[in-house]
């Protein structure tokens, strides 16, 4: 059986090297190829024994996920959709701003969770993404990027795990991705510079903080437990005051001194001054230091099945500026890659329209019995 190298950190990598007989400083070489140079043929490893490389042929593969589609945005914005098999599809976006690249990299194919307002939530939960799976989306647009820009440097420097699914629902896939991302054989990114975003999955915060503490992006939408319950149904499970604790002990372990509260702005539902006055509440109530979270909202990105609007501009500015002036740094979400519906929510979407892209093709293919080799045709002419 052949493994994907994309499965492994650089401990696993190492693990299995030894398997094969091979010292540990090969699966450094090794890992460094993979990710600092973007390799996927062992041939291209040319400090490698052949005789390794022979090997590794017959037991490894440096396999991408096949890409469905990708759209460029005229603001630079690009996003791909990925073939994760059985009609699943998943996104990656990647986001170019003056002093920074931002990958956003998806966990789950659909998710759990069901937040009322988010179109991967309204889909329905198919599987975990497995750590290739998440590796992948960085490996294949951080050197695909890299060659169309003509350049060997870092092109992007930070990844959020906002995409579709929850990180922490899917957390034994999610750690070595983070490793990955981070090892300084690998991608290199600092703690700061990769976001892990939780709807609240309590205990995993607790784990994340003792296994690999990253930057902590937290989906609040709601001040208070009923309005949650709605809008974020694992709020029943962990309510504000112990997701707000939670936050607290993720603290003392962060590369950052403060947690970002992400809340997306719904017309008439939580974007009322009551909200924000029972925000400013909430925050207060909960400090142990001066500033230790940062409000971001998000405008909502609509879509038909959630009933929902997106407030408008004058709301999200009184409703910042309540927070503002009462000392919470606040900011305002710019919405990217609108034209090409890459901003945030509404992936699954383009995703559940494009599923049934692959499913035609699927049957096409299960009709026609073309070989293996010919999906990647298919995919582009998707
Ligand atoms: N499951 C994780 C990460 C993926 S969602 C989480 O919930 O945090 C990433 C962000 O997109 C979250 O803050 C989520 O609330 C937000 N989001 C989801 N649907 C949205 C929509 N339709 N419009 C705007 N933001 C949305
Ligand atoms: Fe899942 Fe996050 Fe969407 Fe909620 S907002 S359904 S947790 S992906």
């Amino acid at each position: 059986m052949t493994v994907n190298l994309l499965d492994f950190d650089l401990n696993g990598l190492a693990a299995f090297c030894e398997r094969l007989g091979e010292k540990r400083f090969r699966a450094t070489q090794l890992f460094r190829w993979i990710h600092q140079r973007g390799a996927s043929e062992f041939d291209q490893m040319s400090d490698l024994a052949k005789s390794l490389r022979e090997k590794l042929k017959t037991c490894a593969t440096i396999q991408a996920l096949p890409v469905i589609s990708e759209h460029q945005s005229s603001d630079g914005t690009v996003k791909w959709l990925f073939d994760v098999g059985a009609g699943n599809a998943v996104e990656a976006v990647y986001i170019p701003e003056d002093d920074r690249g931002t990958l956003c990299v998806s966990s789950q194919a659909g998710c759990a969770v069901g937040c009322r307002f988010c179109s991967t939530g309204h889909q329905g939960f198919s599987r975990n993404l497995t750590t290739a799976e998440i590796v992948a989306q960085l490996w294949f647009a951080e050197h695909t990027l890299r060659e169309r820009l003509k350049t060997t440097d870092r092109v992007i420097s930070n990844v959020v795990m906002m995409g579709m699914g929850e990180p922490l629902q899917n957390y034994s896939a999610l750690v070595p991705a983070l490793r990955v991302m981070l090892d300084d054989h690998g991608y290199g990114m600092s703690r700061r510079r990769v976001t892990v975003s939780t709807s609240g999955v309590v205990p995993m915060m607790d784990r994340l903080a003792m296994d690999c503490p990253v930057a902590l992006a937290v989906s609040l939408h709601a001040p208070n437990d009923p309005l949650r319950d709605d809008l974020v149904p694992l709020n029943r499970k962990y309510p504000i005051d112990e997701l707000m604790e939670a936050c607290n002990r993720y603290l003392e372990h962060a590369p950052r001194d403060f947690i970002t509260f992400e809340y997306c702005m719904l017309d008439g539902v939580n974007d009322q001054p009551e909200h924000a006055r029972q925000l400013v509440d909430l925050v207060r109530r909960h400090a142990r230091s001066g500033v230790w979270c940062k409000f971001n909202l998000i405008p909502f990105n609509p879509f038909p099945a959630s009933g929902l609007l997106r407030s408008g501009a004058p709301q999200v500015a009184a409703f910042a500026k309540l927070l503002s002036e009462a000392g919470i740094v606040t900011t305002v979400r710019k919405t990217r890659g609108d034209d090409i519906d890459a901003a945030c929510g509404q992936l699954a979407g383009e995703v559940q329209d494009r599923t049934r892209v692959v499913e035609r093709m699927a049957k096409r293919r299960t009709i026609a019995i073309q070989p293996a080799g010919s999906m990647a045709q298919s995919h582009k002419e998707a």
